[in-house]
């Protein structure tokens, strides 16, 4: 392997320490803890872990963590009205419902119920708009960690080409507008580009998010390129893998990052702190 690796355990920590000095500066001027208010509806595995670790995060750096766990049965209007109680409960300065929702629930009339200063997830429509404009505020968490991962190698982004494998509102589409702030020419491609490998080929940076283990081929990678995974994939034996051939594009990358190790922790590092920021400069006391 001729790639550095990109510790996102490592530099997630960082954060998440300047986060609880944030937050203790806050507790000396004699202002509350933000809070995060996270929500839970029915018992996924997955979502479960998730919010598991979002829960410690956040109790980890000082902020307050407020759970709302429902039955999976919860009704439409049931999960709207504690959205809109949220909304009003000073304490509270950013609202995650966790996805996916059960399925007789419909998430988009949720997410915009959200107030767009406590949508720390930075999915309501307004964030989005705010990004595509360049004055984001909230940033959708995993595009804004990528860009903590990618400023911490000192990727110059003006004149590079990033490819962006996946175009979901979550991921590959705020992640093009965030490379594109930075002066990156980027290219989207999605489930009807055909001949993947052409694009990833001219890529100086690539973004792997489409969820499918071994999309992106190792030898498809321009030597020197960096290479973010942000698949996960759980494998057969229980194993975790990202979309990308790592062995393989290791070889050819300068800087990749791990799955798991990478990504991942990066995300719920950027939901503490637009919880943070949204406290100290959307809810001003
Ligand atoms: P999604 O299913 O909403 O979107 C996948 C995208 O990939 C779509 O735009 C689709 O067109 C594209 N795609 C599918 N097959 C393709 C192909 N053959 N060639 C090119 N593009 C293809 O998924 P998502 O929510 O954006 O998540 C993508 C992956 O990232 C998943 O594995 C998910 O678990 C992971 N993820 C990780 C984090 C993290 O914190 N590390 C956060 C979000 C998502």
């Amino acid at each position: 392997m001729t790639a550095k690796l990109i510790n996102g355990r490592e530099i997630a920590a960082g954060i998440r320490q300047e986060i609880a000095a944030g937050v203790e500066i806050r507790r000396q001027q004699g202002l509350r803890p933000p809070g995060l208010a996270v929500v839970l509806v029915g018992a996924d595995q997955a979502s479960q872990i998730y919010v598991r670790n979002k829960r410690n995060a956040c109790e980890q750096a000082g902020i307050l963590s407020m759970s709302y766990d429902l039955p999976a049965d919860t009704s439409q209007e049931a999960l709207e009205a504690l959205v809109d109680e949220l909304n009003d409960n000073p304490a509270v300065d950013g609202i995650l419902v966790q996805l996916p929702l059960p399925s007789h629930l419909d998430g988009d009339p949720i997410l915009v119920k959200i107030k767009p200063d406590k949508d720390v997830d930075g999915f309501h429509p307004y964030n989005l708009g705010r990004l595509v404009q360049r004055r984001p505020e909230l940033r959708p968490c995993t595009p804004a960690g990528i860009i903590a991962l990618l400023d911490s190698i000192d990727t110059p982004y003006t004149g590079q080409h990033a490819v962006i494998v996946g175009a979901s509102n979550i991921v590959g589409r705020p992640m093009s507008m965030e490379l594109l702030l930075r002066g990156a020419t980027t290219t989207v491609t999605h489930r009807f580009t055909p001949d993947l490998g052409k694009f990833v080929r001219d890529a100086d940076i690539v973004i792997a998010a489409a969820g499918k283990p071994d999309l992106v081929k190792g030898e498809w990678i321009k030597p020197g390129a960096t290479v973010i995974d942000v698949g996960i994939n759980r494998m057969p034996d229980g194993s975790l893998n990202g979309d990308v051939e790592f062995e393989l594009a290791a070889e050819r990358a300068a800087y990749i990052t791990p799955v798991p190790g990478g990504v991942g922790p990066m995300t719920i590092a950027m939901l503490l702190q637009n919880t943070l920021y949204a406290a100290n400069e959307l809810h001003k006391e």
